[in-house]
């Protein structure tokens, strides 16, 4: 079996790719202006922050970037495209032939390029009486399309790939919005020899149903021996199955031509002038070997905020790794949502000073976690958590429940959805002494210890 993906993803811009409307119109066509419909006489110029972001993104997966690139006219026609043909790149993207490290295995990247988004159809209306209206405020919003290689092997490694590759792109581009839904996928799979496309299928998890409908679907074609036809698809959310399309189009269909009105850009050069951070994942990676702490916790901490990565990093240069990392997986996680609002350099230091005094012995765990509580809430108790009970109640509880779920070590090697089932007997048990974030956390970090 052979997957790969086509991913797009906004560019988290204040203006749309080729003008300077903003890209947060609400009313419907709100954001709109000559350029971005494509009127006569309209002015286009390439956004410099969506061509840097790509330019990121092509280093972030280690691909060849072009001394020059330009952009294309892919010509179509639709009513969601007032100008009939959508600006995107079709030689010479921004960045070709990279790779992306997926635990270990690499996902190779065909290509990298940018492109305008097409306008919004809404269908209104009762059956029989339908209209379609038509919103241009996405008309030019940026995106990125990453193409992947087929080198994925199953639905679920899909996933978890596209998981890791979001967790890199958010960081990379400053993305905030963690709304998986804001990600649309074109999947490609082949169980056999033929390839089919489900197209703009929206978030992970419908990504991963629409590939395991496809598997069951074109399996069974071929133990009946029947042909699985090479076509487009779409994915039906509701019903959870896939759906033949239009017919498949070639991409000579779309008759590209260079976009005369855009320039040609020097972008190597770019590219090289732009720093480099340390990605989430390398600083998982980082964290493990550093200071010995194991995948999980290190896949938590980056997941909830790399400034939680940044205060503990501090907190173990102070006060040691095992009193710091500690505090930061329990009342400091637990607590995260307000802390990273109100953390300044002064908080950072009084954080700081509670983990060295719990460090030397001069409080202890309970006192420890009262005064960081203190530290975080201005007036009463920290409602959020009800992280009041003691740590080792809260290691028993854990202990009891795994040995009530013999097995649970090698069901959640093969899933880490059976955590939950800890979890939950945890939950149960504990009677809400403790918050839950501290509870997955826990039961988490058993988990990765082994039996
Ligand atoms: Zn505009």
């Amino acid at each position: 079996m052979k997957i790969g993906l086509e991913i797009h993803v906004q560019l988290p811009t204040r203006s749309k790719m080729f003008c300077a409307c903003p890209t947060d119109g609400v009313a419907p066509n709100s954001a709109i202006c000559p350029t971005c419909l494509g009127m006569p006489g309209a002015r286009p110029s390439l956004n410099r922050s969506a061509l840097e972001m790509g330019l990121r993104l092509a280093k972030l997966f280690d691909c060849r970037i072009p001394e020059r690139t330009w952009f294309s006219r892919k010509t179509y026609f639709y009513p969601d495209l007032a100008k009939h043909f959508q600006v995107t790149q079709y030689d010479n993207p921004v960045g070709e032939h990279g790779v992306f490290d997926f635990r270990g295995k690499p996902i190779r990247i065909r290509r990298v390029h940018l492109e305008e988004d097409p306008g919004r159809i809404k269908r209104v209306g009762r059956q029989g009486e339908e209209m379609s209206l038509v919103d241009y405020n996405r008309s030019g919003i940026p995106l990125v399309e990453i193409v992947t290689e087929p080198d994925l092997s199953n639905p679920a490694e899909a996933r978890q790939f596209l998981t890791d590759m979001l967790t890199e792109i958010r960081h990379t581009i400053g993305l905030s919005d963690e709304n998986e839904q804001s990600v649309r996928v074109d999947c490609n799979i082949s169980v056999g020899v033929e390839r089919v496309e489900v197209k703009n299928v929206t978030g992970l998890r419908n990504m991963e149903r629409a590939l395991k409908y496809e598997v069951v679907r074109q399996t069974k074609m071929l133990r009946s021996k029947k042909t699985v036809v090479r076509e487009t698809r779409r994915f039906d959310e509701e019903r959870k199955v896939t759906l033949p399309a239009r017919k498949k189009e070639f991409e000579e269909d779309y008759g590209y031509i260079g976009e005369p009105d855009l320039g040609v850009y020097n972008i190597r050069a770019i590219a090289e002038s732009l720093d480099e951070k340390e990605t989430p994942l390398t600083r998982a990676k980082r964290l493990c070997e550093e200071y010995g702490m194991t995948e999980g916790i290190s896949r938590q901490l980056i997941n909830t905020s790399m400034d939680l990565c940044d205060l503990f990093e501090d907190m173990a240069a102070a006060a040691g790794t095992k009193a710091s990392l500690y505090l930061v997986t329990d009342v400091i996680s637990s607590n995260w949502s307000r802390i990273k609002g109100i953390l300044d350099e002064d908080l950072r230091s009084e954080i700081i000073e509670v983990a060295r005094r719990y460090s030397d012995g001069s409080v202890n765990d309970l006192e420890a976690r009262r005064l960081l509580r203190a530290l975080f809430s201005d007036e009463e108790e920290d409602t959020g958590s009800t992280a009041k009970g003691d740590p080792a109640l809260l290691e028993a509880a854990v202990e009891k429940a795994v040995s009530a779920n013999p097995g649970i070590f090698d069901d959640y090697a093969k899933n880490e959805k059976a955590a939950n089932r800890l979890i939950g007997d945890v939950i149960n048990s504990t009677k809400g002494a403790f918050s839950s974030q501290e509870i997955v956390l826990k039961v988490k970090e058993r988990l990765e210890r082994g039996p």
